[in-house]
């Protein structure tokens, strides 16, 4: 028995502070299997009687912990693996300013292959559209000529498509796109609002996704301000689409929602018209979300109002032609509507700025940015909700907020006391076909209760 502890023991020492790899393991067994083996042999020697006391024997013991040693040593193949090549897996996560061929020269690949690599792979995928996130899942093989030689390369698009490199001869690759199918369910969420929508809401497990579509339904009906207190209540129900095959989820479209303020309850539902637009609608058949956003930044407090004060920096009283909103440095911002951006550029004491030109002679205003969101700049179209720029100090400024000016026909509207334009309205057999889609979605997220996503999650706890 100190044999073998001994034995075992020296393998534990090799094997402290190296990698254990297959090949050690490997190793180990066979080192252990051929310790027992040795035992087995003197205990039936003696049990038997039958030991001569051989030095013989003991030296031929000798001679297989001499082996296996060595072969530790060597970290020389077992008869296993020289009939399947070893296969190694890398999973690389693609970082802002990678390419392709550095990827796969830094995990090891020569030159020359990750070249054919590539050239096959464009056949299916042009590797400039390689962004940040992506994942690359290797397969690597060793062989005896070569190391790292590639086997297979799976590239993740998104939950739903990836391509595939696949080697198919020594020199040569074959490349194919594969398109997964998705399996889409409804899911329900609920939860109180305990200091701001935004927390709570992504709290109870509302996908990111899903709140910015939440909030540009909510964003003429309701103040995020002033509006929401402690204790007010919202639900969703949305789609979530998964992959089949790993069970990958992403969030899709928002297709019920419901916020009760105060005692008011507020209800939107997702619905396609006849002639094919998808818009949000209220119980009554009536399109929302298609006016200007009171509140066009979440998260934030409203710090000065429209009108009268006394500026804090010039020291006299002067008129204040637009709301201004704290928030920290960064937080997004959001195009109060769909329009043209017509200037995106600093602008004296407003610092960084943007106007942003909207339907029905409306203009927004957007001032003391940190910096504009990546491709916004003049000309460029927006949609309502999307982030065009982040809360900064620039120009004449105090501390880090947004200043916010709706113009209508040139003149400065108090955007909180804005009327909202006319929105589209149901009706004959538009609105009777609008109630049958409203009743099924009712009905689908009556039958969710009780399996929203936090009950879920609290079972799986
Ligand atoms: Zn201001």
């Amino acid at each position: 028995m100190k044999r073998f502890l001994a034995t075992y023991k020296t393998l534990r020492t090799r094997l402290q502070g190296k990698r254990c790899n297959k090949t050690f393991w490997s190793i180990l067994f066979l080192a252990v299997f051929l310790s027992c083996h040795f035992f087995l042999d003197v205990g039936l020697f003696f049990d038997a009687g039958l030991d001569p006391t051989s030095k013989e024997k003991q030296k031929a013991f000798a001679a297989k912990d001499e082996q296996a040693d060595s072969a530790l040593r060597n970290e020389a193949p077992s008869p296993q693996e020289d009939s399947a090549p070893r296969r190694v897996e890398k999973t690389l996560s693609v970082s802002s300013g990678d390419t392709l061929m550095g990827l796969l020269v830094r995990a090891g690949l020569a030159r020359i292959e990750a070249h054919s690599v590539i050239s096959s792979l464009e056949k299916v995928f042009n590797p400039r559209r390689l962004r940040e996130g992506h994942e690359i899942c290797l397969t690597l093989t060793d062989l005896p000529e070569k190391k790292n030689s590639l086997h297979r390369l799976n590239l993740k698009l998104d939950i739903a498509r990836e391509v595939q490199v696949e080697r198919c001869d020594e020199n040569g690759f074959i490349s194919r796109e594969i398109v997964h199918e998705l399996e889409t369910r409804p899911v329900r969420v609920q939860g109180q609002i305990e200091s701001n929508l935004y927390d709570s809401a992504l709290g109870a497990g509302v996908p990111l996704e899903v709140l910015v579509q939440m909030i540009r339904a909510y964003s003429f009906d309701i103040d995020f301000q002033r509006d929401i207190q402690t204790g007010d209540e919202f639900s969703a129900m949305y789609e979530e689409e998964s992959n089949r095959r790993d069970g990958v989820a992403r969030a899709g479209a928002l297709l019920y929602s419901c916020l009760t303020t105060g005692g008011r309850s507020v209800a939107v539902y997702r619905y396609e018209t006849m002639d094919g637009q998808v818009d949000f609608f209220d119980s009554r058949g009536k399109s929302i979300g298609k006016t200007l956003m009171l509140t066009p930044i979440d998260g934030a407090r409203l710090t000065s109002r429209f009108g009268n004060r006394r500026h804090p920096i010039l020291g006299y009283s002067r008129m204040h032609r637009g709301l201004d909103f704290a928030a920290p440095i960064g937080t997004p911002i959001m195009a109060a509507g769909d329009g043209i951006v017509q200037f995106a550029a600093r602008k004296g004491d407003y610092g960084k700025y943007i106007r942003i030109r909207h339907p029905n002679e409306y203009h927004t205003v957007y001032a003391h940015l940190s910096r504009f969101a990546s491709g916004v700049r003049r000309g460029v179209r927006v949609k309502q909700g999307q982030t065009i720029g982040f809360v900064g100090s620039t120009g004449l400024s105090t501390g880090p907020h947004l200043h916010y000016e709706v113009h209508h026909r040139g003149k400065h509207l108090n955007p909180a006391k804005m009327a909202s334009p006319p929105s589209r309205t149901l009706k004959g057999e538009e609105l009777e076909r609008f109630m049958i889609a409203k009743k099924d979605l009712e009905s689908l997220f009556a039958s969710l209760q009780g399996r929203d996503r936090l009950a879920l999650v609290d079972e799986e706890r």
